[in-house]
């Protein structure tokens, strides 16, 4: 059963109205004109990390930046986070301190507070974050609201953490251990993307849960922004980005460098059955990459 036909069941079950379906679930909070973003995050050994690749401190940023990651493709501003480790054997006090240094660091930069969580021993190191945000009431962005005739556009470069798993090296060694958040382009993006979510598992795939909430299809036809030494085959299918992918309306002026940070137009929104996408004319299979495939 692939992740999407599994969510299909679950949301099926628990019927209409279902908080399911958005990089968050939006909630009403205490605070008047805001609601609450809460998102969860699974990071595993072997699973999402080797211990080869990833210092402890890159774990313990890469724990933490997953989970901002999804409060930045809804607009929203962090507030707190939660921790529970699973930890093994061969994580000692010192590992144990560095990764904390490495999620503790990430989470200053982004006044977010390291509220509670949980600690046990297991057979290999599991991480589960919380993160809990706010976003003004009816500001927050969703994966639905993509329509016909908007314009799809990435931020930063793709491809690059594929790349640096491969290579051990560069700008996309550095990507993949350390992803960045895009958390201030996600509040530029209220009020003017039609939708948002992160790039978590590739642009395929997740182009492709965009199109199947919002019901539309996607024609991309325009040149990938790759990372330096990228392929095609990783910018397309390639994981572990943590760029923001979004729509906005075609009249909609969106700057090509929004801080420092490239924002490029890849292709269109179009009528067509839920998910189908094409890529310069010929069918895109909504894959991601095998982060292991290569290691
Ligand atoms: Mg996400």
């Amino acid at each position: 059963m692939t992740e999407i036909e599994l969510l299909r069941k679950v949301r099926a079950r628990m019927g209409p109205g279902s908080l399911i379906g958005d990089d968050c679930a939006r909630i009403e909070g205490p605070r008047r004109g805001h609601e609450l973003l809460v998102t969860t995050d699974l990071f595993l050994e072997n699973t999402h990390f080797l211990r080869s690749t990833h210092s402890a401190a890159d774990v313990g940023h890469k724990v933490l930046a997953r989970g901002l990651s999804d409060i930045a493709a809804m607009g929203g501003t962090p507030l707190y986070c939660f921790l529970s480790l699973s930890l093994p054997q061969w994580a000692d006090a010192s590992w144990v301190r560095r990764f904390y240094d490495g999620l503790l660091a990430l989470a200053a930069r982004h006044k977010t507070r390291l509220a509670g969580g949980d600690l046990a021993h297991g057979e290999t190191l599991a991480a589960d974050i919380v993160v809990v945000g706010e976003v003004p009431l009816r500001a927050a962005l969703g994966r639905g609201g993509a329509r016909a005739g908007d314009a799809i556009y990435v931020s930063g470069v793709l491809g690059g953490a594929s790349e640096g798993l491969k290579s051990g090296k560069g700008p996309g060694f550095a990507r993949l251990r350390r992803p960045e958040p895009r958390i201030a382009l996600g509040q530029y993006l209220r009020g003017k993307a039609t939708s948002c979510m992160d790039l978590s598992d590739g642009l395929a795939i997740d182009l492709h849960r965009l199109c199947l909430e919002s019901k539309v299809a996607a024609v991309v036809d325009h040149p990938l922004p790759a990372s330096p030494g990228a392929s095609l085959e990783q910018a397309l299918h390639g994981g572990d980005d943590y760029e923001l992918l979004f729509t906005a309306p075609p009249r909609r002026r969106v700057p090509e460098v929004w801080r420092g940070l490239p924002l490029t137009r890849i292709g269109s929104i179009v009528a067509g059955r839920a998910g189908k996408m094409t890529f310069f004319g010929r069918a895109l299979p909504p894959l991601g990459y095998d982060h292991f495939q290569n290691s």
